[in-house]
């Protein structure tokens, strides 16, 4: 069965958005992952159609009630691993996203205002997974992040398997720069290296490179890959 993914937010509007174009657009009419968002706001059950309410002790915003949220969650196809977009969640990484694309799906709870009531994330056992130490406005384009690092891994979706083992992160390296043609471009040659036929030699160089860009931006990365390799 293909990955199926669930969303609850409270602007279902907002999806599949970018991920109804594209590699993943495609992926998607063929059925290689599916998709199943909810309205968190279908869940309320007063008048208003109320979500939210005021923080417990005061302070700026608003919260997402916990009898609302719980009720969305359980009621959505329970596969694989819970998931809440937030800010103090683990950072995502591209290890974290392969473990996910080789499970049978997740469900992804977006929050809103000033977030949701901590008692539903124990409860419900949700895992909070962060896509950066920033802040939005709301889980939403953190899940379409997370959805778009996890469908292009899915079987089928890149028509080059080999691309994605390459690629920044895969073997804890960045990746090395690249050129196509023409040749010479505004005075500027490609690396002759690259256009010499010498597999051996191209290989060796493209290491050096994903080495020295790693050790120079990412010295947090440099570090585990040395240690790693130790
Ligand atoms: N008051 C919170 C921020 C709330 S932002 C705090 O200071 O931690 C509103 C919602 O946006 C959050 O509930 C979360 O779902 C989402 N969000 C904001 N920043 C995010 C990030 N870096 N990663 C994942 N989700 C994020």
């Amino acid at each position: 069965m293909s990955f199926r993914a669930s969303v609850l937010t409270l602007f279902p509007d907002m999806f599949p958005g970018p991920l109804g174009l594209s590699l993943a657009g495609r992926a998607l009419e063929k059925g290689l992952w599916s998709l199943d968002v909810r309205n968190i706001r279908d869940w309320a059950t007063d008048r208003h159609r109320t979500v939210d309410d005021h923080p417990a002790g005061g302070g700026a915003g608003m919260v997402l009630k916990p009898d609302v949220l719980a009720a969305a969650i359980d009621a959505a196809p329970q596969l694989g691993p819970r998931l809440l977009m937030s800010p103090r969640g683990t950072p995502l990484t591209q290890k974290l996203v392969r473990e996910l694309a080789a499970g049978p799906g997740l469900l992804i709870v977006c929050g809103r205002f000033e977030g949701v009531d901590e008692r539903v994330i124990e409860a419900r056992q949700l895992s909070e997974v962060s896509v950066g130490d920033y802040v939005l406005s709301g889980g939403e384009p953190a899940a379409l992040v997370l959805l778009d690092a996890i469908i292009r891994l899915l079987p089928g979706v890149m028509g080059q398997e080999a691309s994605g083992l390459e690629e920044s992160f895969e073997g804890g390296l960045l990746e090395q720069p690249h050129y196509t043609k023409p040749n010479c471009w505004e005075g500027i040659e490609i690396p002759e290296i690259l256009l010499s036929g010498d597999h051996r030699a191209i290989a060796r160089w493209k290491r050096e490179r994903r080495e020295e860009l790693t050790r120079t931006r990412r010295p947090d990365l440099w570090q585990s890959y040395k240690a790693g390799k130790i």
